[in-house]
């Protein structure tokens, strides 16, 4: 894949970049490495002080990078600013929370004197470079919500971000130039998937974090596996979207559309099946319906547009497919199920609602990367749960009901690493990310994140 900016609301290629050599592969290896041996001595209060510079620059320029996004991958331009301002904030919360939630771990006096020491605790130490390879929906957020806790947990980092996002990978190197981080803290490396393995390889990485696709994740985590590094993924999901008889539904509808919506569709925590009780099915299903064929398609810039183009040409005909293949096995389209007529460049798609999925069109196994949402008729909140684990993803979850017992049964048996009730999925920095099942490994934000790339050492003294 060729390292260019692509306007997705146009087709046009903008801008075209040279990716790195072995040389400049090389330089930036020996640069991180040379960086940490420094950087690892400073203390949180130095590497915060560099983080909150860095918001504050951030939200000083937060228009143009909010341009830029919008530009490569098509977002509208209110989210490019939220997203932007969401990185200010999470740099802010590491700032300030790193010290404390990295503090030394002290156990029990009673077990420390059984462990026969005067004294034992965990201390938390930077592990060193980590490889983040990150992909272009979230194209700030992503890189931020890596890069704000392992710089604070004192590691290094480089960025391999997805080639469709240049400027904004480079952006963020120069962000943190600017915010005062030594040279080789934090490089970008433009280069292509394939020169992923050697980098990974090479010693002076000490672990990988990827956020992106099943295939990409695989690759990454083998090799590491292979090598012994330390992986976090956090790949696709399909969310279950659940609404019980108790919900209010008038809530439940206008949330739905935003979190089907969101970010054109393309996020890994958008809800994606949406699984109503008969009681209130059809009710909900016109509702939902005339929002999702209410909606404003069209050019990300203009700030009447709710959903933009999808981010690439191969991303819409992978929708299309699904889409084709649901309806030719007899799904329903309630709405879309096409491209717009009127926007005939760039690469946009008509918000889509599907009903009657059955388990043998693909939509019900794969993730449906677009504004594109399938309908599920379920009896009772039984069949609302075997239906919500059928996949073999596990990312996070929504669910709306009042009733605390159906709350309490959800919470022990819905496969996912989150479940939001009356309300969609959203990260925050305090409150861990991650999934189960094929949604990948470890977490990011909150104590979770920051500790997954540190050395929990373990101190004694006799
Ligand atoms: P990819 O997984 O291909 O891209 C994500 C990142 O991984 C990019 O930086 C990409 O680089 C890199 N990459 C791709 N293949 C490899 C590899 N073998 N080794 C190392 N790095 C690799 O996602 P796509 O953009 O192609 O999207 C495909 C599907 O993935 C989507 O339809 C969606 O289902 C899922 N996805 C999920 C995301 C999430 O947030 N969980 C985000 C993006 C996609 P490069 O751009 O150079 O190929």
């Amino acid at each position: 894949m060729a390292i260019a900016t692509v306007n997705p609301a146009t087709g046009e290629t903008l801008q075209t970049f040279d990716a790195l050599d072995a040389d400049g592969i090389e330089e930036r290896l020996a640069r991180a490495e040379e960086a940490f041996r420094s950087y690892r001595t400073t203390s949180f209060e130095e590497r915060g002080e560099l983080l909150r510079n860095a918001a504050g620059l951030l939200e000083a320029g937060q228009d143009g990078i909010a341009r830029t996004m919008t530009t490569e991958m098509g977002k509208p331009l209110a989210a490019a600013r939220a997203e932007a301002a969401k990185c200010a904030k999470a740099m802010r919360w590491y700032a300030g929370h790193a010290e404390e939630l990295l503090a030394d771990e002290v156990p029990d006096p009673g077990d420390v004197k059984d462990a026969g020491a005067t004294r034992a605790y965990v201390r938390y130490r930077p592990l060193g470079t980590v490889l983040a390879v990150m992909p272009w929906n979230f194209p700030l957020w992503q890189v931020i919500r890596f890069a704000a806790p392992a710089l604070m947990a004192g590691n290094t980092c480089l960025l391999k971000h997805a080639s469709n996002v240049p400027q904004t990978a480079l952006y963020v190197e120069d962000l943190l130039r600017r915010a005062g981080f030594p040279e080789g803290c934090f490089q970008t490396l433009l280069v292509g998937s394939g020169a992923i393995e050697d980098i990974l390889r090479d010693r002076r990485v000490a672990a990988a974090t990827l956020t992106g696709s099943e295939p990409a994740g695989r690759s990454v985590a083998s090799i590491a596996g292979d090598e012994i590094k330390k992986t976090v993924l956090e790949l696709g999901g399909s969310d279950p979207y659940i609404v019980l008889p108790s919900a209010d539904l008038d809530a439940a509808v206008r949330t739905a559309v935003t979190a089907r919506v969101q970010n054109n569709g393309q996020s890994c925590i958008a809800a994606k099946r949406f699984i109503v009780h008969t009681d209130v099915y059809d009710e909900f299903a016109v509702r939902f319906t005339e929002r999702m064929a209410g909606l404003t398609v069209g050019d990300p810039m203009e700030e009447t547009t709710d959903v933009g183009p999808l981010s690439s040409e191969q991303g819409r005909s992978d929708l299309e497919e699904l889409v084709d293949d649901a309806v030719r096995r007899g799904a329903a389209a309630l709405c879309g199920g096409k491209r717009p007529e009127k926007l005939t460049a760039g690469w946009f798609y008509e918000p889509t609602v599907l009903a009657g999925i059955t388990p043998e069109m693909r939509i019900h196994r794969e993730e449906a990367f677009g504004p594109v949402a399938t309908l599920y008729r379920v009896n009772d909140l039984d069949e609302a749960i075997t239906t919500a684990n059928d996949t073999s993803f596990g990312l996070s979850s929504n669910a709306w009901t009042r009733d605390e017992a159906e709350q309490e049964r959800l919470i022990r048996d819905i496969e996912a690493g989150g479940l939001f009730f009356n309300g969609m999925t959203a990260s925050h920095p305090a409150l861990p990310f991650g999934g189960i099942k094929r949604s990948g490994y470890g977490r990011e934000l909150a104590g979770h994140g920051i500790r997954e790339f540190c050395n929990a050492t373990t101190v004694w003294y006799g």
